[in-house]
């Protein structure tokens, strides 16, 4: 866990009046243009990312109550009332339980496919979240966010409708987050070139799944299309989006940053993840392995 490090309001003015921020606070995002970005939780604990420009927050899915939310928004120094707007990948409670509380409690917007809520219809209703503060969006539709432009792509899952999402801001980061899906596409690959931070799906080691406990039916929806990304498919799509450079990709190494999500604790070890990781991501790529539940937070220099 990342140290609390937001600043009471007295001292921001204080800091403020020196002529300078200081590390951590609310002013020091804006006028350092840094951001501040964090896993709140990955796997199936619950599900949460936070992006901050030190005026507006965004969360990527909300699988957490609203207190357990805060909790952990308080530790990497984001505060709750900067939220602007949440955007769902689909409906699985790990990544959409908290949203139905939020929304009745704040006026937070909830950004989530039509074709989510179209498509299950029961699920949804369940999470009784109020009609005004939903706005449905189609693949690649933009939602501006403060200096944030945000829109999803399709991923394959089985929950209908689920989405990947990709978040420019102006200054000129952009972040994505890719998880839940069986397969990844050229069009993502694409997309992830020009990512400076990667939030990627590396949910289980194909060896553990097969000799694992789970019973073969199971086995088979989680390396299908439409279940989750193996270790080795992770791997793949780092090659093809230049995130791991090889001879035949060809590309300027960059610092870029990667994220190993929604690990599964039954057919992945974060040990073994960061191992095989090791072995080929020596380039200026830098990776983190996510274990389930924990928090990881870090701050990224806009480049505009
Ligand atoms: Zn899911
Ligand atoms: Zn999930």
């Amino acid at each position: 866990m990342v140290k609390k490090q937001h600043m009471p309001a007295h001292e921001c003015k204080r800091v403020h009046e020196m002529g300078f921020p200081l590390a951590g606070s609310c002013d020091y995002y804006h006028r350092m243009n840094m951001m501040r970005y964090a896993v709140l939780g990955s796997g199936s604990s619950g599900n949460s990312y936070v992006f901050f420009d030190g005026e507006n927050a965004i969360l990527v899915d909300c699988g957490f109550s609203l207190r357990e939310l805060k909790k952990r928004l308080d530790n990497v120094g984001v505060p709750l009332e900067a939220v602007r707007k949440v955007f769902l990948t689909h409906l699985h409670p790990d990544h959409a339980c908290g949203i139905g509380v939020l929304t009745r409690n704040l006026p937070v917007p909830l950004v989530v496919g039509r074709e989510a809520v179209a498509g299950e219809t029961v699920v949804w209703s369940k999470l009784r979240v109020p009609e005004k503060s939903v706005l449905l969006v189609s693949e690649g539709e933009t939602v501006d966010v403060g200096e944030f432009s945000v829109w999803g792509f399709k991923t394959t899952h089985d929950s209908r409708g689920s989405m990947g999402w990709i978040i420019d801001h102006g200054r000129g980061s952009r972040f994505m987050v890719l998880t839940d899906t069986g397969a990844w596409t050229e069009d993502m690959a694409k997309e992830a070139l020009s990512a400076d931070v990667l939030f990627l799906e590396a949910n289980y080691d194909e060896r553990m799944l097969h000799c694992g406990p789970y019973p073969l039916r199971l086995q088979k929806r989680i390396e299908g299309a439409w279940g989750h990304l193996s270790n080795t498919q992770a791997f793949d799509f780092l090659r093809r989006s230049g995130h791991i450079v090889t001879t035949q990709n060809n590309l300027a190494p960059r610092e870029r940053r990667v994220y190993f999500i929604h690990l599964s604790v039954v057919n992945n070890s974060p040990g073994l993840l960061a191992e095989q990781a090791g072995g080929q991501m020596w380039n200026m790529t830098s990776f983190t392995v996510c274990e389930r539940g924990k928090i990881y937070s870090d701050e990224l220099a806009c480049p505009l």
